[in-house]
């Protein structure tokens, strides 16, 4: 896992990515799935069409094959948990999200393109001029919003649009989907083809819209729970948030994370962290928050013990357990939260053997010291090494290897923390003929 942060004083910029090398393949179901229905919805415009000349099968194809993009995007991004293991995560939910809404602005040029002319074919009606004009419409406006969220950051010049005014501008792709749903329902197109492709259109025209409703309409009201600032503490530029239920207690797993948003504070705007806790009898959890931006700079100074707060979750499958005997966690930073939440869950029981190594830049900027203590005194096989580059220097490979108190090769690699932290280790242990056995990190962007 890497969750690329600030985690030193200054630096660059923030980018968060949480990636797992192992279970790739596992994964692969669920890009193949919507990539499946997206060619099934070309193919049968093709077929349907064919004996309308090739412009028109292939500009009704790619339109079919837009829509069912565009429908997918929509459905995915109302974050539904029961396709999460088709996808191996959340993150990779986006990322599959992203990919999927930039095919669909690739199809939508095509059909734009290719535009299938049934000018002599049909009987033109007032509905179905409307519906092109609104399609021509739609189709400009995705141009601008895709093309916005594709470039959110710009590369090499590192200009980045505010997280607010992509998130706000983001929200409007339902509308224009939904009006490319009434543009494909009464667009005038010829009479007596084979349904399929209708019957298939419509119905992820009509999931397109049901699932952009709910992710901004009912999704808010039904995923959030109460909960009721009880502690907060500083720690440098970290603030740790326990909040108690004031309802029904949230289930999570160890290494999950979720939205957390403080309206009376201020801070509407739902972010995500990992629950730094290991599940509690009172249904209590844990944020170590760090003072990255705008809004999580301001929560220490607005946030107040006894405020009433949201958490919506939990998300993400980061879970050592699905790892091997032999373990070594990995953390830069504030990247130390899943491992804070894994360490607390050790029992005596747990028969694995694992090293935790935490870089941070200053003995003070370690947080979480005590969970490590007591998960140590707990369990013999878990041990933990603080690195404080400006006290010991930087980690390096070779460092690592000989802090282990296994060889590294036989151990899985649980990582959380600096994409360049993670790179260079990795490359560092490839070098010395000591890759680990398996790598788990997850890609995890929201953008
Ligand atoms: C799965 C996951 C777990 C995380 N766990 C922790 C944790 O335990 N502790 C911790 O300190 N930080 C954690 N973060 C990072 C935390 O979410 C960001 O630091 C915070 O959202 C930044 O918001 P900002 O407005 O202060 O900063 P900004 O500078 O405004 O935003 C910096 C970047 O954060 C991302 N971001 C901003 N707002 C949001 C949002 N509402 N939703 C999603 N992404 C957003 C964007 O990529 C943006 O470019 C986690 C992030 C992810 C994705």
């Amino acid at each position: 896992m890497e969750f690329a942060g600030r985690v030193s004083p200054a630096p660059p910029r923030l980018s968060i990515h949480w990636s797992t090398a192992a279970g790739n393949v596992l994964n692969l179901s669920g890009p193949l799935l919507v990539a499946l229905l997206c060619a099934l919805a070309g193919l049968l415009g093709l077929t349907t069409y064919a004996s309308y000349g090739s412009d028109a099968a292939v500009g009704i194809a790619v339109g079919a094959a837009a829509v069912v993009a565009m429908s997918q995007t929509l459905i995915l991004a109302a974050r539904p948990r029961l396709l999460e293991p088709l996808f191996g995560g959340l993150d990779r939910m986006y990322r599959v999200h992203k990919w999927l809404g930039i095919s669909a602005l690739v199809l939508m040029i095509l059909h734009q393109q290719v535009e299938p002319d049934f000018e002599r074919t049909v009987r033109e009606t007032g509905l179905g001029e409307l519906a092109e004009e609104a399609g021509e419409f739609a189709f400009n406006a995705l141009l601008v919003l895709i093309t916005i969220s594709w470039f959110r950051r710009l590369p090499f010049i590192g200009l980045e649009l505010p997280y607010q005014i992509w998130r706000f501008s983001h929200r409007f792709m339902g509308v224009l989907f939904a009006i490319i749903v009434f543009h494909q329902f009464f667009v005038d197109m010829p009479t007596g083809v084979d349904p399929s492709l209708s019957v298939l259109l419509n119905t992820f025209g009509l999931a397109g819209v049901i699932a952009w409703v709910h992710t901004e309409l009912v999704a808010p009201r039904l995923r959030r729970r109460e909960f009721t600032v009880s502690e907060i503490s500083r720690h440098g530029d970290t603030t740790t948030v326990t909040l108690s239920p004031k309802g029904r207690a949230m289930r999570w797993r160890p290494g999950q994370f979720a939205f957390f948003r403080a309206p009376e504070a201020g801070l509407s705007e739902p972010h995500p962290f990992t629950i730094a806790s290991a599940p509690r009898p009172d249904g209590a959890l844990t944020l170590s928050i760090k003072g990255l931006g705008g809004w999580t700079r301001r929560l220490p100074d607005v946030l107040r013990t006894g405020m009433s707060v949201q958490v919506e979750g939990p998300y993400g499958r980061f879970d050592f357990r699905k790892g091997g005997a032999r373990q070594i966690w990995l953390a830069g930073g504030i990247g130390i939260t899943p491992f804070l939440a894994w360490a607390e869950s050790l029992t005596e029981a747990e028969r694995r053997n694992i090293h935790l190594v935490h870089c941070v830049r200053t003995p003070e900027d370690a947080i979480g010291l005590e969970t490590l203590r007591a998960a140590a005194a707990r369990n013999p096989r878990f041990s933990y090494r603080l690195v404080a580059t400006a006290r010991d220097g930087r980690l390096t490979a070779e460092r690592l290897a000989e802090m282990a108190p296994f060889e590294i090769r036989d151990a899985d690699l649980w990582f959380c923390g600096p994409r360049g932290l993670k790179d260079g280790l990795l490359k560092g242990l490839k070098a010395l003929g000591r890759t680990p056995r398996r790598v788990r990190f997850e890609h995890f962007e929201f953008a």
